[in-house]
């Protein structure tokens, strides 16, 4: 029988003639063991080693388990609806023990570059990113409150306390459309600089990917074999990126026979088209303002665009990141909030960091999950997750 802990799984060999061990005739699988019994050396044994049981105790006698892991495809809906089980399996776990090395990586970048971990509020009153995508909350019956969809506004204040922060949390997004890269809760790293201009982000930005990448690479190789990942592509992986303003990739796309016009978001099609080549990940400079929300800084050369940037991951992943330079002053702020057809009114704490004493800031945000995604090379994002949720699915 073969044995699984969350270390790995193990080959044991159990002489059913010997009377006190004949009990594991009865095993089932999944059952859930104690025993003890000599190591030894095998080249036949998958692992190399096998264990020769001496003693044994079952602890938990398994109902028939209903996953074969061979009778179903990795992204099916039926796993889907037994995730609570199929986290044992092989393949989750690898991506488990990826994602808990590039969460604990994040913090360990973040610490050695002296940003301070802040927490910030879940239920929040004003929207980040839109209206379109905002989760409602009855709160108390006394007024409706909205599920955060980025730290960032909270981490915009925090700066000019701690000067450099950051937070992992979860964002909460209704988004309607199922793609393979939305989830309706994910996990955002997000960071805000004081004293920065977009430059100096993206080249944060460039450096925490590449540390993540490094250290997957340093810890976790044996799971990115087993989900089968060409590892010669991640150890590219290293800062600088390459660089493109949005115009160019405008450029880039029409040769490709996508004629977005000027003004137009890059979509998850176009990102892939994009990406398909690219041996590192790439940044997009300079999106027109329509493009991104009222807080990036429009570019005082060229008014029309801002000072923002998003991250694209290669093999035709796209976006991971999107960050940039914030609105510095109060008066350009209210007037671009109200140019986005909203009231200041419900901006005014925000506004307020701008009237003592604003700084020049930049920021951005990485989705985890996507990153994870990227990392293990997975076809889906709710493959990298213990237990996704999205527009359809909130069980278990
Ligand atoms: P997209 O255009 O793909 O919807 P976005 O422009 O809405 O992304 P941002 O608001 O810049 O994304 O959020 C920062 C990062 O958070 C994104 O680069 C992405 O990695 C991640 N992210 C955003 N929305 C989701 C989501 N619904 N599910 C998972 N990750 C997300
Ligand atoms: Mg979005």
């Amino acid at each position: 029988m073969v044995l699984r802990d969350s270390s790995g799984i193990i080959q044991c060999v159990v002489d059913l003639s010997k009377p006190h061990l004949k009990k594991a005739e009865e095993i089932t699988l999944e059952s859930s063991l104690e025993l003890t019994g000599v190591v030894k050396k095998d080249p036949r044994a998958p692992e190399g080693i096998e264990i020769h049981v001496d003693e044994l105790k079952i602890v938990g006698l398994a109902e028939p388990f209903p996953i074969r892991e061979s009778a179903v495809a990795v992204d099916s809906e039926y796993l889907l609806d037994v995730r609570h089980l199929w986290l044992r399996s092989r393949r989750m776990q690898a991506v488990l023990k990826v994602r808990d090395t590039v969460f604990k990586s994040i913090h360990e970048f973040f610490r050695s570059k002296g940003y301070y971990e802040v927490q910030c509020p879940m239920f929040i009153t004003a929207a980040v990113e839109g209206g379109a995508t905002l989760f409602t909350v009855d709160y108390f019956g006394r007024r409706d409150v909205y599920l955060t969809q980025s730290s960032q506004f909270y981490l915009e204040a925090l700066i000019y306390s701690l000067e450099k922060v950051y937070t992992i949390a979860p964002s909460f997004r209704a988004e309607k459309s199922r793609t393979r890269r939305h989830l309706t809760e994910f996990w955002h790293a997000e960071a805000e600089e004081a004293w920065t201009h977009l430059n100096d982000i993206l080249h944060v930005e460039e450096e925490l990917i590449s540390y993540i990448v490094n250290r997957v690479l340093e810890e976790r190789v044996d799971e990115l074999k087993v989900l089968k990942r060409d590892i010669s592509r991640l150890e590219n992986i290293r800062a600088p990126f390459y660089r493109l303003t949005y115009d160019e990739a405008l450029e880039i796309l029409h040769d490709k026979g996508f004629y977005l016009k000027w003004g137009e978001d890059l979509g998850a099609d176009e990102e892939r088209a994009l990406t398909m080549e690219f041996d590192k990940p790439v940044f997009i400079i300079g999106f027109p303002e329509q493009c991104k929300a009222f807080y990036h800084k429009n570019d005082p050369k060229r008014p029309e665009i801002t000072l923002s940037a998003d991250l694209l991951a290669p093999e035709g992943y796209g976006e991971i990141i999107g960050g940039g330079e914030r609105i510095e002053k109060a008066d350009e702020l209210i007037e671009k909030i109200r140019r986005f057809g909203l009231d200041p009114k419900d901006y005014e704490w925000y506004i307020d960091l701008r009237r003592y004493g604003s700084v020049p800031h930049s920021g951005f945000g990485l989705g985890v999950d996507r990153l994870v995604m990227w990392i293990c090379g997975l076809s889906h994002i709710r493959e990298a997750v213990p237990f996704p949720r999205d527009i359809r699915r909130i069980y278990p």
